[in-house]
């Protein structure tokens, strides 16, 4: 039985995870951390516009990843500014769930476990070097490290460090196994050119806000709180956001805010003492990241030059890519959908066969491949692209590719011959 070894235990490394082994593959899932989803723990909105079509094309191909995210909602058919048909899974619940899920498929997860260097033999890795473990041997490898920066560049291009869920410093920091092996990597640039760019979004404590905020969230999922005027131009001066899909007046405007469990507020950070001026927010605390009133992660360091197939291009032939890592690929969904096909393929490169390539009749096939495609030119690398709005919504629009209508949605993946294809043994 080939062994596949995928290093991080994001949205991506989960989903490939559960591909490889429903390939048929033995699967080590290594995380550094002590639980797994990396940001996907302080993320929740799913089903969001073109990610519903998205969802329903992969469970279609038998991705039941998107199963265990549904059970874990606490909102369904949320709307707010810019987004359709909203769920809102529970943070809380979320990684249980999803730990509950890959162990019931056989998956061996290692967590606690930073992997900081590779063993090659020719154009083979041979094993991943784990801190405080023994080496953990592979036949063909899945990099699902995320492009999270280090501490060092979160204070380099961002606000210091924000103190965020991934926790860098009592886990030791991201590692990328195509860095590693000397795969091409690019740095996501902003429209100014300055690098990378900041995660969009905090959460408050539900018992730090005025009660009939939290009444309305919990009954709606969604609340918009207005900023007054005077707020409003504080914060401009003192802020320095980066975000393409939330770039609405609406956010502007108003707190957009999301019931993920705690208090979702949808902006990368916003300065306490401002904070604390809105009506109902006059004793808001940050849950994360810890310091959110000055800044939050940055990321979009290291996304590795790669095929459609998902195959890492390098000196390497055993390499794959998931998740961030795969490109500028941004959301959970979108994670799922690069993670199931570099899980699905490492089994297909294991025993030799052919790599599958998602068709381009199929959302999901449009979007990797043309993403893939955006990612070897330098303007390409200056946007973000996500099921859920910005340039990429806007062309799966425009190609008659964003629908919810499932029935039509099962009927293109039938046309494409990918029916349960995740569900399919190989071995
Ligand atoms: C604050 C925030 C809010 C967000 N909200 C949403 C949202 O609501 N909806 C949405 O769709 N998207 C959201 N996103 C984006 C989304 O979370 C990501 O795009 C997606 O989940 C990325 O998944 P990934 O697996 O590629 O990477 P990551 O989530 O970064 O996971 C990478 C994993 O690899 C591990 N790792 C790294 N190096 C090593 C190593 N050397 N050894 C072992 N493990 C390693 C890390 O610990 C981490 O767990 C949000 C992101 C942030 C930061």
């Amino acid at each position: 039985m080939p062994r596949v070894v995928v290093v991080g235990g994001g949205w991506g490394g989960c989903a490939a995870a559960a591909a490889a082994r429903k390939a048929g593959a033995e699967v080590v899932l290594i995380e550094r951390a002590d639980m797994l989803l990396g940001t996907g723990l302080v993320g929740g909105i799913f089903r969001n516009n073109g990610r519903f079509t998205a969802a329903e094309e992969m469970l279609e191909m038998g991705a039941d990843i998107f199963a265990v995210m549904d059970r874990c909602a606490i909102h369904t058919n949320v709307e707010f500014p810019g987004h359709k048909h909203a769920s809102l899974y529970s943070v809380y619940k979320i990684e249980p769930a999803v730990r509950e899920y890959l162990t019931g498929l056989g998956v061996q997860i290692m967590t606690n476990a930073r992997v900081i260097d590779v063993a090659k033999e020719k154009d083979k890795i041979v094993c991943v070097v784990v801190e405080k473990h023994e080496p953990v041997r592979g036949d063909v490898f899945v990099d699902a490290t995320g492009t999270s920066a280090v501490p060092a560049n979160c204070t380099k291009y961002g606000n210091g460090c924000a103190m965020c869920i991934l926790r860098c410093h009592s886990f030791g920091p991201r590692v990328s196994l195509t860095t590693r092996v000397g795969v091409e990597e690019w740095i996501g640039k902003k429209p100014d050119g300055s690098l990378g760019a900041m995660s969009g979004s905090c959460k408050l404590c539900k018992d730090s806000i005025d009660p009939s905020i939290v009444r309305e969230l919990e009954e709606k999922g969604c609340a918009l709180v207005p900023v007054p005027e005077h707020v409003r131009e504080e914060e401009k001066l003192l802020s320095m956001k980066a975000c393409q899909q939330y770039a609405l007046p609406e956010f502007i405007e108003n707190l957009v805010l999301l019931d993920t469990g705690p208090v979702k507020l949808m902006t990368p950070f916003f300065p306490l003492e401002q904070l604390r001026k809105i009506p109902g927010m006059e004793r808001a605390r940050y849950e994360d990241p810890i310091a959110g009133g000055k800044g939050n992660s940055m990321r979009y360091f290291g996304f590795a030059n790669c095929t459609p197939e998902l195959q890492a291009i390098g000196p390497v032939d055993n390499l794959f890519c998931a998740g961030e890592k795969a490109g500028a690929m941004v959301g959970h969904t979108e994670a799922i959908v690069t993670g199931s096909l570099a899980g699905h393929n490492a089994v297909r490169k294991a025993i030799g066969e052919k790599l599958l390539r998602y068709p381009d009749e199929l959302a999901v096939g449009d979007f990797v491949n043309h993403v893939i495609e955006e990612m070897k030119k330098e303007e390409g690398r200056q946007y973000k692209y996500t099921f859920s709005g910005s340039i990429y919504f806007k062309r799966m629009v425009q190609k008659n590719l964003y629908t919810t209508n499932v029935e039509e949605i099962k009927k293109r993946v039938h046309n494409a011959n990918l029916k349960d294809i995740f569900n399919t043994k190989l071995v």
